[in-house]
């Protein structure tokens, strides 16, 4: 089973890149272009960086101290896209490798020695999945054995040991390879990483331990809090160790976590960061939409928790979470060309970026850069595509459960299905039965589809006249399930209303108090302003029912609106809110993830409301 996540147990099962085939369209287009384009691009950015030179004993050592993992998200990438490259990357990396098993550029000959900062532990789990991935795409390979040899130094090293990482990951890692490999010391191993966290097990630094969450053991926290990345690598670790121990308790925990998570310090392209200073969540209802972080690498970690959510529960509501995330966040994380990206991913840019071919020194940027100083998000994101296929649907008794609508290719032990659909801009999505089958077939109707209906249409009263014709009903959010046995040619059709609509903030999201957005299915929309085109500072828009214009398949829209210079300009406070006076314009809004694809631009998601 090709599977980035494979739990032995849990409400779903998840069919693997074996069994799931997206077909072109929104996310089969950009699983090509990442497979083709920007695996391609991010090795040769790290050969040009030294990255790769390190493991080759190059002097002196380039990179930053955890540049060893970025070459491991790679290999996990090239595991998943089954690409040629792999086993020459692979015999470089293993030429490093120590006799014991210890590997990393950056710390051989003084290791252990900075558990806060080190990101030793945290590179391995990088390896651990690449080699987890490289196992169930390819079979054992010299890149399996490097990963075996590291995991069973660090089950030696830290088995009996009070120690962990500042940065988490270990965790998950260690638990897919005990899947993979039923191997039992590796997940005792991760349930100690686990369970030592929080008592604490790190220094105190100037961030302090919720930086790294060890400010309190996991069973006992609240909500998510510090370094997003850190906390949801983790929350994803410690949703694996619940599951494969069978510890309740422990996945409650993370979910009502994730639960305080979402309803209080989450934006609404589903990114989580509020502050740069430490790239953390910021306090409940703290959702600046112009400093907010937002990085890409932290989606992609919302994705993988809310997948394992989704895995062991079937609630959809964490498939609803990780949809918002993928359309907002990690489509938005890659140009439309495949080789330049966002590390951070604000709601609001007041100022246009300045071009930059070269690497990007900051995170910072309101354009995307082809590199980056630390580069693990282009990383990410190519290790993502490239294994998206497998979080599309999953197996529940004997029959399929799509939780992501996009074209594709299903096959499951007792049902043949293919998926077509213009989703996300069209709301119709055919499933048609491709041989005869049994078990119950679910799509998910998404939270804001509130009046959806599903059809029923067998092969045999597709040419009959009613009242043998289509079965059509009304469903809600949501799975939608209709029952077998299925003839070939079966079909089912699900209808999603996708007209725009207005969305308010909760009051007490004060930064975004008197403003809307604008979403349509699962996007989110934004007015982008290049060039001469009308700006986007002192604009007020009109909550009247947008207007659709589509041009090549995308669907833009528009609002009427005005912009007002605001107040004298020497003082921008007063008694009242100064000159309205201004002139109505029209405002084109662009979806969220095509912004920035355009030039230097400013842009806003929420937009103050007349
Ligand atoms: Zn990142």
């Amino acid at each position: 089973m090709a599977n980035p996540v494979l739990p032995s147990s849990g409400v779903l099962s998840p069919l693997g890149l074996d069994s799931v085939r997206v077909l072109p369209g929104f996310w089969g287009d950009r699983i090509v272009l990442n497979n083709e384009v920007t695996i391609a691009h991010c090795q040769e950015w790290q050969e040009r960086e030294g990255w790769i030179g390190n493991f080759r004993g190059e002097r002196p050592r380039r990179g930053r101290e955890f540049s060893d993992s970025e070459i491991y998200k790679l290999l996990e990438a090239m595991a998943w896209a089954d690409h040629p490259g792999l086993p020459a990357l692979a015999e470089v990396v293993a030429q490093a490798q120590e006799g014991d098993g210890y590997l990393n550029t950056r710390w051989s000959g003084s290791r252990y020695t900075d558990f806060e900062w080190g990101h030793e532990l945290y590179c391995y789990g990088h390896l651990i999945q690449a080699g987890v991935a490289r196992l169930r795409m390819h079979g054992e390979d010299q890149l399996t054995q490097v990963v075996t040899r590291a995991a069973d130094h660090v089950c030696r090293r830290f088995m009996d040991t009070d120690e962990t990482c500042g940065h988490p990951v270990i965790e998950m890692a260690l638990v897919e390879l005990y899947r993979a490999t039923g191997a039992e010391r590796y997940l005792e191993m991760a349930r100690r990483f686990v369970e030592r966290r929080g008592l604490p097990a790190l220094a105190d630094i100037p961030f302090g331990r919720g930086y790294y969450q060890d400010d309190v053991p996991i069973r006992q926290a609240q909500v998510f809090r510090g370094h997003v990345v850190r906390a949801l690598y983790l929350a994803s670790g410690v949703v694996d160790v619940a599951v494969e121990t069978g510890d309740q308790e422990l996945l409650k925990a993370v979910e009502s976590q994730w639960e305080r998570t979402v309803a209080r310090r989450t934006h609404l392209t589903g990114g989580m960061g509020s502050r740069h200073a430490d790239e953390s969540y910021g306090e409940d209802y703290e959702l600046p939409p112009d400093r907010a972080y937002n990085e890409t690498c932290a989606s992609i970690a919302s994705i993988m928790l809310a997948h394992r959510l989704l895995l062991a529960t079937g609630d959809a509501r964490y498939a609803d979470l990780a949809e918002r995330t993928m359309y907002n966040m990690l489509a938005t994380g890659v140009a439309l060309d495949g080789t330049s990206f966002f590390y951070v991913n604000p709601l609001q840019v007041r100022v246009p970026a300045t071009p930059l071919d070269g690497v990007n020194h900051a995170a910072e940027g309101g354009l995307r850069s082809p590199w980056f100083d630390v580069s693990c998000c282009p990383n990410n994101i190519a290790r993502t595509l490239a294994s998206l296929p497998a979080y599309v649907a999953a197996a529940q008794d004997g029959g399929v459960l799509i939780h992501h609508l996009t074209s594709a290719e299903i096959r499951s032990e007792r049902l043949a299905l293919r998926v077509e659909t213009g989703y996300p801009w069209q709301g119709s999505v055919s499933v048609r039965v491709l041989e005869d089958g049994e078990g119950r077939i679910g799509l998910r109707v998404p939270a804001w589809a509130g009046d959806a209906t599903l059809a029923h249409v067998p092969v045999s009263s597709q040419d009959a006249p009613l009242p043998e014709g289509p079965v059509i009903r009304q469903v809600g959010p949501g799975y939608a399930h209709v029952e077998g046995p299925w003839r070939a040619g079966d079909e089912i059709r699900l209808e999603l209303p996708m007209r725009p609509r207005w969305t308010v903030p909760d009051r007490r999201i004060d930064a975004l108090r008197g403003s809307a957005a604008v979403e349509r299915g699962p996007l989110v929309y934004c007015a982008e302003s290049v060039a001469d085109e009308p700006p986007l500072a002192g604009v007020t828009a009109r909550v009247d029912p947008p207007v659709e214009h589509e041009t090549d398949g995308v669907v833009e829209l528009e609002v009427g609106a005005r912009v007002a210079a605001g107040g004298n300009g020497s003082w921008p406070y007063g008694a009242g809110p100064g000159s309205q006076e201004g002139g109505d314009v029209r405002l084109r809004l662009v979806p969220y993830h095509r912004w920035g694809n355009r030039g230097p631009a400013t842009m806003r998601v929420w937009l103050p409301t007349i």
